[in-house]
Formats: structure tokens, C-alpha cells, sequence
């Protein structure tokens, strides 16, 4: 099996004004993907999607070239299926044959941000076409379910004090969720609001529906432990991303991971996948596949 093509699509749909949500990433004003389709020479079409920024608005200038102009023609007629092979010859370039060999990393420059995106819409596509050539869904290549069913959580959570309380519930009832997460953070302005905010939310769900809050890593670490103080008795199942630092310093400052598990989607590179790796088996968390790697 040979790869005959790699395209990279930036799709761009304009959001309507009485649609546009807040948030401290800015007003979102249209939502954006990068696609990335991998053609066979055998007709197996895989597609992947690859991240430019948080918040799904943004430029996916940059990622769709990357992909295009130097991705594409390292992967033309290389067989889909060695996908630890070609990861590893779009992470470390010119070196891969190094990193092959020695079984260690010999990464190019940009071995964090938006190359790591491109490389993960790649690599989901590359799973894509190993799965469809088994007849197999990729999560079963990826070791089968562990459950039947998985809890979910509603993500939201922006209103104020007084009416925060309503806007989570109005998840919990239209999705029938048994947890949903709420923002904190910078746009509260003192991590005292926040507190109010998430008491009310509390005080609203009552103690069986699960809470959580992400504060975009937007807090500084000593703001995060205040507020940690502040919530002690919110019964929080975690705090996401609370520092720019991703949860690391906050985590080594010794805030009680008992009462604060941490999560932090936003981490990426192959490094930091390790991290959050190490980071789940004691806590929780989330990846963005788009935008992430094997650790
Ligand atoms: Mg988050």
C-alpha cells in the first residue's frame, strides 16, 4: 500500500453574530479546522484534523502549507500503515534515520506548537487508513474499550453569580450529563469572583451532580491557590489548567492533589504528552488529538 496524495483543507464557516460566544480567547467569529486527507494508491482515503489555536478561530494558514509543501512530499509513496516510522520522520526531518536507529528523539526546530499540530492531523489520518484497511474502528488498534460507557460532562459555564447556576443546569437537563465544567479566571477579574461564581453553581446543582472549573491557564499560580482555598468545601472533581505553566508548578507548590485533581488539555509536543501521561495516572484529564502526541 503506497500513499498517492496528502491534502491539507483549512475550513472556515462564519459564525452569526447572535451566535458568537465570549470568552477570554476573544469574541469567536467563525469556527476553523484544518482537514487533512491522505489518498492511496488502493482507493483507501483516510482524514485527520489538525489544530491551529484554542478556541477553534484562527488562521490555518500556516498548518495547511506545513502540511501541503513539507509534509506532503515526504509522505508521497510511503505505505500508510508504518505510522511510527513516518511520525518519526516528520518529527525529527532530516535526523529520523538517527532517531530510527537509536530509538530517541532527534527532533527538527519547531518540535512544539503548530508542527505538532500538523504531524497529529497526519497521524490521525494514517490511522485512519490502518483501520479501514483492517475493517477494524482505530479504537480497537488502539487496545478495545476498557467500559460499556464512559461519563460525560458538559463544557460551559460563563454567567455570573447569579445566573450561573441556571446555565448549568440547563446542561445537565438538555443532555442528561451528570457533570459539567464551568470557566474561572481572568474575565472574573479576582479569583474571589470566581469563588462566588462556583459557590452559586454549587449551592444550584446540588452535591450529585459533578463540577469542575478550567481557567485557561489564565490564573498566576499564587491567584490559583487562592481561589483553591476559596472553593476547599465546592467539591470540585478537578481544576483545568489553572497556570500558564499547565498544572506543573502549581503541582509541585504542593496544592492538596487530593482535593484539586488537575487536568491540562492544552499541553502538547511529544514531551509534554509524557508529562500529561504521568499526569493522568494520578489525577485526570483530557487530550486534544488534534493537537497532541504519543508520548
Ligand atoms: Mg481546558
Amino acid at each position: 500500500m503506497k500513499i498517492k496524495s496528502v491534502k491539507a483543507h483549512w475550513v472556515h464557516i462564519p459564525i452569526p453574530h447572535d451566535r458568537q460566544h465570549v470568552s477570554d480567547f476573544g469574541r469567536t467569529l467563525s469556527f476553523d479546522g484544518t482537514l487533512v486527507r491522505i489518498d492511496t494508491e488502493c482507493g483507501l482515503t483516510g482524514w485527520g484534523e489538525a489544530k491551529a489555536q484554542v478556541g477553534g478561530m484562527a488562521q490555518n494558514q500556516a498548518l495547511t502549507l506545513m502540511i501541503n509543501e513539507e509534509f506532503a512530499p515526504l509522505l508521497k509513496g510511503e505505505d500508510p500503515r508504518d505510522i511510527t516510522r513516518l511520525w518519526e520522520t516528520l518529527y525529527n526531518g532530516t535526523r529520523a534515520h538517527y532517531a530510527l536507529r537509536e530509538g530517541r528523539v532527534f527532533p527538527v526546530l519547531g518540535r512544539r506548537g503548530i508542527t505538532v499540530s500538523a504531524i497529529s492531523g497526519v497521524d490521525c489520518a494514517l490511522w485512519d487508513i490502518l483501520g479501514k484497511s483492517l475493517g477494524v474502528p482505530v479504537w480497537r488498534l488502539l487496545g478495545g474499550r476498557r467500559a460499556e460507557k464512559m461519563p460525560a460532562y458538559a463544557s460551559g459555564g460563563w454567567a455570573g453569580p447569579d445566573k450561573i447556576g441556571e446555565q448549568l443546569l440547563g446542561y445537565v437537563k438538555a443532555g442528561g450529563f451528570g457533570a459539567v465544567k464551568m470557566r474561572v479566571g481572568i474575565m472574573d477579574g479576582d479569583p474571589l469572583h470566581s469563588a462566588r461564581r462556583v459557590h452559586a453553581a454549587r449551592e444550584a446543582l446540588g452535591p450529585a451532580v459533578g463540577l469542575m472549573c478550567d481557567a485557561h491557564g489564565t490564573l498566576s499560580v499564587a491567584e490559583a491557590k487562592r481561589f483553591c482555598r476559596l472553593v476547599e468545601e465546592c467539591n470540585l472533581a478537578w481544576f483545568e489548567e489553572p497556570d500558564d505553566r499547565h498544572s506543573d508548578r502549581f503541582r509541585r507548590e504542593r496544592v492538596d492533589p487530593a482535593r484539586f485533581p488537575r487536568s491540562g488539555r492544552a499541553r502538547r509536543g511529544r514531551h509534554h504528552a509524557a508529562g500529561f501521561g504521568d499526569l493522568r495516572r494520578h489525577h485526570r484529564g483530557d487530550a486534544d488529538l488534534r493537537a497532541c502526541q504519543r508520548a
